[in-house]
């Protein structure tokens, strides 16, 4: 008998031993060649932010992914599981000036203390595919990329109104801006400032990516509709209204269709409808339906109209100018509809183009003039909005929508509904909203004074930082030819090594004399650098890409490798990507894909978001010193228990509760796991060469269970994703194979069987519990790697929980058949007879004196 110490389950010994075999053995999580002829499988977690420490977080979504892609590895798939660093940004710049670390070596080091602890948990991940984003290996394609877009207009500069983070002394992209604040500097406001800056026209592919979220039917609906919503089309109409004051009437051709037209719905007063002398005032609408009850016409403070107003006018300039800053004001804390509404009468009036009517012109400070035209009718019999500005300012306020079936009493006002007809409107009363808006575009149309057309929410990508830690913008400034692309033979243009962090504004580029100057390719003058960097969402918009092909120097992929690949099958990450992240690299994909890269129109086949990490009812984080360090778990309770509770404790796409308790009791199960395991190992063995022949020897009820497990778990992986209750369904099945100790101790049960039971149960485990898995399958005697045996199957006939049939005799004499299942005790096969129809009424009004039932043969009923 071997001492206590050997006897018990000591993770702190089998962990470390495989991991050290598991590192001399490189290609056992790596992707096999193009060319090896089998399906493949691409799983993929988002890459973290060297921040130099794990948290349980990034546990939960590893332990999900890597135990995806140890199954798909059984299962026999070509299987591509890789890791990197999405290692440009802030935070490596805010410790150098509080360490006075340069950013790279603080970059560097916590990637080798992450790696580290990647690899103690265990994660499969094939590290001869790393990517770091900081590397210029890797940047300089983020460089080829943007000349690329810049020669086809996709990247491009202009001024415009920025979103500033005092804080970060940098711009934020809109999508950065969370409740007014800066989403790294959650107390900091954000300021509105006026610059020069880098765009992606992600505009450009508006419509596409709106349309192609229908083809992502293996994405959570919720992230569809965000990116739905963030996308933002609406449908609508531009509508000139005419400046009245320009206002006189031409000379208009007799008898056309126009003519006869503007007679019809009496556009009196309208003249040519060439417009070219006229002074217009575009509105946008998506109730055109409504445009007669329009009774003022609202113009954005910055409306160039309302600055020529403005300038004729000193006492209208001024209010102006209070609009102007109020709608700063709103704009800095992020929420401009929340604005407490103001507005402006210029004394101006407009010009309805479908009746001619005269209605005067606002300004107004919740109306932009980025979103648009910057000026909208205000139509407040029908729109919320228009309706307080209306009542607060007494303008009048006009009912031109009726509900079909008008009741006795008149909906108040606002009436909101589309679903009615028009009324108070002409030539157009009793048309249905929807008849009405297509028939008034048309003589928009035909008038030439308006037209049908979509609007986005969407605003093209800001890419330029003012930052050192990011990609340089590979462009050169001549004074001669201007804005001239770095050549192609010229990349990367190198991050200098040493910069002076400070918190000055302004890009700290732009104040190393030997980055900023150069000669200029064109023309061989002198010339500066841009010195913006890129914003670090273009580093992990394409990242995914590179792993496959990740040392290749010539291109950024080579097209075979990603054709081989993409789309990713299944990829794993927080929700909070949703907008950010995930339109970015759809936007990516798909300008990669018109370059000829990929054919791939969207990267991702499959996502899966994970839910938080709760403790003590709130999300881990530094910040409220609830965090619970991976290393400190690994010390304790093993990996596989770290891990394997990860998993266990609430379904992945939930919160998770973090308890501790919880890890210990895996830890105990997973010891209970390895007692019974050893215990039986010898026997195993001893089966290695013989045929496991049907589970003889074993209660049904066992073998039920086992191949309920595998089929229950075979079915998680496919796309349900209920690890938590795959792992208690392995729990139950160890109780199921505990409970028959007493046949395996005593050979009931032939060792094949045992070995069967044992060898399945170690296969079940290993995509959950891979040091336990690695170190059991080898004291079982099986060869090779565990991630290599054949993933078991079920037998369908096996888990079926079968019934069987039962003769119920009463006083000997046989009554009835009835059906139980197979596992039924002696009380539920009582009950059942007693409950049978027949039974009943031959015992009515009787005494049942005595009932035998012998099991899975007779049930005997003694009736007086
Ligand atoms: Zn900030
Ligand atoms: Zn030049």
């Amino acid at each position: 008998m071997a001492d206590e110490q050997e006897q018990r389950y000591d993770p702190a010994v089998i962990e470390p031993k495989w991991q050290q075999r598991w590192a001399t053995d490189p290609r056992l999580y790596a992707a096999e060649p193009v060319s090896c002829g089998k399906p493949k499988y691409y799983v993929l977690e988002m890459l973290p932010y060297p921040s130099g420490q794990l948290h349980m977080g990034h546990v939960r979504n590893y332990a999900i992914g890597d135990a995806l892609a140890r199954h798909m590895w059984m299962r026999g798939y070509n299987v591509l599981h890789p890791m990197g660093w999405d290692a440009f940004g802030l935070p490596a710049e805010n410790a150098a000036l509080k360490n006075n670390t340069p950013p790279r070596e603080w970059t560097l080091a916590n990637i080798a203390a992450m790696k580290r602890q990647f690899q103690r948990l265990g994660m499969g991940f094939d590290w001869s595919t790393e990517v770091t984003t900081c590397m210029p290996d890797y940047y300089r394609w983020n460089q080829w990329f943007f000349l690329r877009m810049f020669e086809r207009g996709l990247a491009y500069r202009k001024k415009s109104k920025v979103n500033w983070c005092p804080e970060c002394a940098t711009v934020l992209a809109n999508e950065q801006v969370v409740d007014g604040c800066c989403w790294r500097h959650e107390d900091t406001l954000v300021e509105q400032r006026d610059l020069v800056q880098w765009f992606f026209r992600i505009t450009a592919y508006a419509q596409e990516l709106l349309d192609d979220l229908s083809k992502l039917d293996g994405w959570p609906e919720k992230v569809r509709t965000m990116q739905r919503n963030w996308i933002g089309r609406s449908e609508g109409a531009e509508v000139d209204f005419f400046l009245a004051e320009i206002e006189g009437i031409g000379n208009r051709e007799q008898g056309t269709e126009l003519d006869e037209l503007i007679v019809k719905v009496g556009l009196q007063g309208l003249d040519d409808g060439s417009g070219e002398s006229r002074t217009r005032i575009r509105v946008f609408t998506t109730r055109v339906d409504t445009i007669f009850g329009a009774t003022s016409v609202q113009l954005a403070p910055e409306h160039p109209l309302v600055t020529a107003f403005g300038a004729q006018d000193a006492g209208l300039k001024a209010q102006i100018a209070e609009l102007i800053e109020e709608q700063k004001k709103a704009r800095e804390a992020g929420d401009v509809g929340a604005i407490e509404k103001h507005g402006v009468p210029t004394g101006r009036f407009a010009i309805n183009p479908y009746n001619g009517e005269r209605v005067p012109i606002w300004v107004a400070n919740y109306i932009l003039m980025d979103y648009g035209t910057g000026a909208i009718m205000s139509v407040p019999g029908h729109d919320a909005r228009d309706f307080e500005f209306a009542t607060k300012y007494g303008i009048e306020i006009r009912r031109v929508i009726a509900p079909h079936d008008p009741g006795p009493q008149e909906p108040p006002l606002p009436f909101l509904s589309e679903d009615g007809v028009l009324v108070n409107s002409g030539e157009f009363d009793g048309l249905t909203c929807s008849d009405a808006q297509r028939k008034l575009q048309q003589i928009a149309e035909l008038g030439a004074f308006g037209k049908g057309t979509v609007t986005f929410r969407l605003r093209d990508w800001g890419v330029s930082r003012q930052r050192y830690w990011g990609t340089p913008i590979p462009i050169i400034h001549c004074e001669r030819d201007g804005l001239v692309p770095v050549p192609d033979d010229q990349l990367p243009v190198l991050l200098p090594p040493q910069v002076e962090i400070t918190q000055q504004g302004g890009s700290p580029l732009a104040r190393i004399p030997e980055f900023l100057s150069t000669t200029c390719p064109r023309c061989g003058g002198p010339a500066q650098r841009e010195t913006d960097t890129m914003d670090t969402f273009v580093d992990s918009s394409w990242y995914f890409y590179r792993y496959p092909d990740a040392k290749n120097d010539q291109r950024p992929f080579e097209p075979a490798i990603a054709r081989y690949w993409f789309p990713i099958d299944q990829y794993i990450g927080g929700v909070e990507h949703a907008i950010l992240h995930l339109i970015y690299s759809r936007f990516w994909t798909k300008v990669m894909r018109d370059l000829g890269l990929i054919e791939n129109d969207e990267p991702v086949r499959r996502l899966f978001t994970q839910g938080m990490v709760i403790k003590d009812g709130a999300k881990m984080s530094k910040s409220r010193g609830n965090v619970v360090s991976p290393d400190d778990m690994i010390a304790r309770f093993g990996a596989d228990a770290a891990r394997m509770y990860a998993l266990f404790a609430a379904p992945p796409d939930r919160d998770l509760d973090w308890q501790e308790d919880g890890v210990a009791g895996v830890s105990r199960f997973l010891a209970r796991v390895w007692r019974l395991a050893t215990k039986y190992a010898p026997v195993a063995r001893s089966a290695r060469n013989q045929e496991a022949e049907p589970l003889s020897g074993t209660s049904p009820k066992l073998v039920r269970k086992l191949h309920q497990t595998i089929a229950k778990i075979t079915h998680d992986f496919e796309g349900r994703w209920h690890f938590n209750t795959c792992v208690a369904a392995i729990m139950e099945l160890v109780n199921e194979i505990q409970a028959a100790d007493a046949q395996l101790a005593s050979g009931e049960v032939p060792a094949p069987v045992i070995r069967e039971l044992l060898r399945t149960l170690v296969l079940l485990l290993a995509p959950f519990a891979p040091y336990l898995a690695a170190e059991l399958w080898e004291e079982l005697g099986e060869e090779g790697s565990v991630l290599r045996a054949s993933w078991p199957v079920s037998n369908p006939a096996l888990a079926k929980e079968d019934e069987i049939e039962i003769p119920v005799q009463i006083n000997g004499k046989l009554v009835a058949v009835i059906r139980v299942s197979a596992g039924a005790t002696p009380a539920q096969i009582e009950a059942a007879a007693l409950g049978d129809e027949k039974v009943r009424s031959r015992t009515a009004g009787k005494t049942i004196v005595k009932v035998i039932v012998v099991p899975g043969k007779t049930v005997n009923l003694v009736v007086k």
